[in-house]
């Protein structure tokens, strides 16, 4: 799209209505309820303010709701640059207030939507700006309408089906040029009329042609308490989730002996793993990375080799333990990778015994487990057959936002 460099795009966001039909609520009027632990306008005019063609905002509020409004920008960057204005006893009144605020502001076209409106998206904005830039007047976001139309009349009986060919619904930000806009507002003020329920009608009233955009289905206008709260759970649903890593380390040594222990599966070997347990440094390892996702410490702070209770101790009973910490903070194990770094025995025969170990100890399926080893390519203490490493992965997703 070739963009027309003297187009400037101001945004009125229309926020003094008192809400009556959302109910009371100790939050105020539902522009400020809060939605994904946010206001509704917080959300709103941070669409705006992520739009790269946005020039200037201006908030219509209710004199009442000045304080409520610093809290809702106080976490919006760019949010000092909104100027803010004092709305009148209608909608039609407030708008107007709005379009005054902006006279000095160099603007050509501008923008007028329902503060209530959080879900406004870039790809409709951008379709209005397509129409701006093809020289519409007047243009409004709308979705044709599919429920079947019937009219009733005062006692409750259908008078007739109306045909739903044309119909549209109205949505917002409904746009107009600059001037265009202010001339009709002033006009309909002028001529006595107050009552006009959006302003494509009083660009309608005014003669001006206005032209249908593509609306957008998410683009909802939050009337009613239920609506605030199925806002508030889609945005819960699409928080940041709240997944954690955790990593752990673990060496043991090799002495002369019967058999190794690793994963919790015996294997028969001319060595065997010193250790205060059974030295099983691969579960010793996912233990601490398991505690690692809710900074519950490391397996010593909770098993100290000085206890003498945990010789010869099977070392599920630590993973075990360390599994009961994450889910009781909230903790869902997802995932457990063990890579063991030894030169022997040979890990791989027993590969599937131990992946079935860890998902009967963890209790996770098998998919979710995983164990893998190396041998050190004969140098170093591994190398040398002193000793049997481990290096584990947990991840866990917790209950809740990150944020
Ligand atoms: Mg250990």
């Amino acid at each position: 799209m070739q963009q027309c460099t003297n187009t400037a795009i101001g945004i009125i966001i229309v926020a003094a209505g008192r809400g009556e039909r959302a109910g009371s609520s100790v939050e105020g009027p539902k522009q400020y309820r809060r939605i994904g632990g946010k206001p509704v306008i917080t959300h709103t005019l941070a669409r705006f303010l992520a739009w790269p063609k946005t020039a200037r905002i201006v908030t219509v509020i209710h004199p009442d709701d000045a304080a409520l409004f610093e809290i809702a920008r106080s976490d919006l960057v760019g949010g000092e640059n909104i100027l803010v204005c004092f709305g009148g006893a209608t909608r039609q009144q407030s708008v107007l207030a709005g379009l005054r605020a902006l006279s000095n502001g160099g603007v050509t076209h501008v923008m007028i939507h329902d503060a209530v409106r959080p879900f406004i998206d870039e790809d409709l904005l951008e379709r209005i700006a397509t129409g701006i830039e093809a020289g519409d007047t007047c243009l409004l976001p709308a979705m044709p309408v599919t429920d079947t139309l019937k009219r009733g009349d005062t006692a409750g009986l259908v008078v007739e089906t109306v045909p739903r060919a044309g119909l549209f619904a109205a949505q917002t930000p409904q746009t107009f040029s600059y001037p265009a806009i202010v001339k009709a507002h002033e006009a309909a003020k002028e001529s006595g009329r107050d009552n006009f329920t959006d302003d494509a009608s009083i660009a309608e009233w005014a003669g001006l042609a206005v032209r249908l955009v593509e609306g957008s289905p998410d683009n909802v206008k939050l009337t009613l308490q239920k609506d605030i709260a199925m806002a508030d759970a889609k945005l819960t649903r699409t928080a940041l989730p709240d997944v954690r890593t955790g990593n752990g380390y673990d060496v043991h040594q090799l002495v002369p002996g019967d058999g190794v222990t690793l994963c919790g599966i015996f294997i028969p070997h001319d060595q065997a793993l010193k250790g205060h347990s059974d030295a099983d440094v691969a579960l010793h390892a996912l233990t601490d990375a398991l505690l690692a996702t809710c900074g519950a410490g490391d397996i010593g702070d909770h098993f100290p080799p000085s206890d003498p209770q945990w010789k010869g101790a099977p070392s599920r009973i630590f993973l075990e333990h360390a599994a009961r910490i994450v889910r009781k903070a909230g903790g869902t194990i997802m995932n457990a990778d063990i890579s063991l770094i030894a030169e022997a025995p040979k890990i791989g025969p027993h590969r599937q015994a131990m992946r079935e170990k860890l998902s009967e100890i963890l209790a996770i399926s098998l998919d979710r487990c995983s164990v893998k080893a190396t041998t050190n390519e004969t140098i170093g203490f591994v190398g040398r057959r002193e000793g049997i490493a481990a290096i584990a992965t947990a991840t866990v997703v917790f209950a809740g936002d990150a944020r």
